[in-house]
């Protein structure tokens, strides 16, 4: 008797995935700097949430450091691409340092949206996670009007000067679903609740949100690649286990694939946060080829064709602005 065929294993991939332009331009401004000014270059914080890129541009020249304290006077600094506080680029400027701004544009306009709705006298609830260096940076623009709501179970706690000028504004990486529940339930408390002129939540995230959702309509397991501290990645595994996904994981690379994961599944979606780079994805895809999955497809569910221009201080010789300032000409940071 003939046996029933074996039905046959695949991956989908999703695209688009990986690079947002926001990690592209701060990854690429590093490198750029370290050709231009010569190593050390400084960055504080992650330039991107990414293991993997961190020890290749560490490997390059970049120190990575958590404050401006720690990075010697006379250095070049860059900021990462989650933005930092004024009071950061304060302590740069008073320690000397000469400083390249990495921060993605997209989150500069959330930054410049609570400056004009503080100045405005709103009260700005921000939904996001604490801790998070994205937050922590906006939050510093206008501490005294910014309150954090980590969702919607924090809409029937807080309170405002002036309910008819409330405003919210979120991170740029949040879960487009969650946040418009908490939205809605900010707005069962405050029905004149402002929304800002357009989405937070960015267009690389978004479109990998959607992206992973389609995934989990097609297949049995959904792997993200990405690192544990990347919001972005760690939201597409939430959203794809909500979006009806039977099992879905984050992996930093090809180790990091169990192979018991892939009992009893035909179909394998794939995609990545927006601060990996897509050597891991090949990575995962040789691996996933050794384990039976040869048949590589496509699921696209957007195009993107957005591009930022590099951080302006690579356009300006750096290294003689610092030696000028320690003459005693003034400073730039
Ligand atoms: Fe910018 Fe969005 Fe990328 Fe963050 S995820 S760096 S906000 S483009």
């Amino acid at each position: 008797m003939n046996q029933p065929p074996v039905p046959a294993r695949r991956v989908l991939l999703a695209a688009p995935r990986g690079f947002c332009a926001g990690v592209d331009r701060a990854v690429t401004a590093v490198e750029k700097a370290l050709e231009q000014f010569g190593a050390p270059i400084y960055v504080r914080h992650e330039i991107v949430h990414n293991k993997y890129v961190v020890r290749t541009l560490q490997d390059k020249g970049a120190i990575f450091v958590e404050a401006t304290a720690e990075v010697p006077a006379g250095s070049i600094v860059m900021f990462s691409a989650h933005g930092v506080a004024p009071r950061v680029r304060a302590e740069a400027a008073e320690r000397g340092l000469t400083t390249i701004d990495a921060t993605c544009p997209l989150v500069t306009k959330v930054h410049k949206e609570a400056v004009r709705y503080a100045e405005e006298e709103y009260d700005i609830l921000l939904i996001g996670h604490e801790g998070h260096e994205e937050v922590i940076g906006t939050s510093g623009e206008a501490p005294d009007h910014i309150t954090l709501i980590g969702g919607p179970e924090d809409a029937a706690n807080v309170t405002v000067r002036d309910e008819s000028k409330v405003v919210w504004l979120s991170q740029t990486t949040l879960s487009v679903d969650e946040t418009m529940g908490t939205v809605d339930a900010l707005k069962t408390r405050f029905p004149l609740l402002l929304s800002p002129p357009s989405d937070d939540i960015c267009y690389a995230t978004q479109n990998r949100q959607t992206g992973v959702k389609e995934l989990a309509a097609q297949c049995e397991l959904v792997i993200v690649v990405g690192s544990l501290n990347s919001s972005n990645s760690v939201r597409m595994v939430e959203v794809a286990l909500q979006a009806g996904a039977p099992a879905a994981y984050l992996v930093d690379n090809a180790d990091g694939i169990d192979a018991t994961w892939l009992r009893e599944v035909r179909t394998v979606g794939l995609t990545s946060g927006a601060s990996a780079p897509e050597s891991l994805v090949d990575g995962v895809l040789e691996r996933l080829a050794e384990l039976g999955y040869r048949d590589v497809g496509t699921v696209r569910t957007a195009d993107e064709t957005i591009t930022f221009s590099l951080p302006h201080e690579l356009r300006r010789d750096l290294r003689a602005e610092a030696s000028g300032r320690t003459r005693g000409a003034p400073h730039t940071a």
